[in-house]
């Protein structure tokens, strides 16, 4: 389902935001890396698709 948006703030994952809490590259960020908002970064292609 759709959520607020949210991305990642480890440097080595892509630069994009999220906003399915289902998304399988979104389900893969730790808790600890996650960051509400979109960072300024374009939806991920995975959350696009839903
Ligand atoms: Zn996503």
């Amino acid at each position: 389902m759709k959520v607020a948006a949210f991305h990642s703030s480890n440097p080595t994952d892509p630069d994009v935001h999220h906003n399915q809490n289902d998304c399988v590259s979104g389900r893969q960020i730790p808790s600890w890396n996650i960051v509400q908002g979109t960072g300024g970064y374009p939806l991920c292609g995975h959350c696009a698709k839903r």
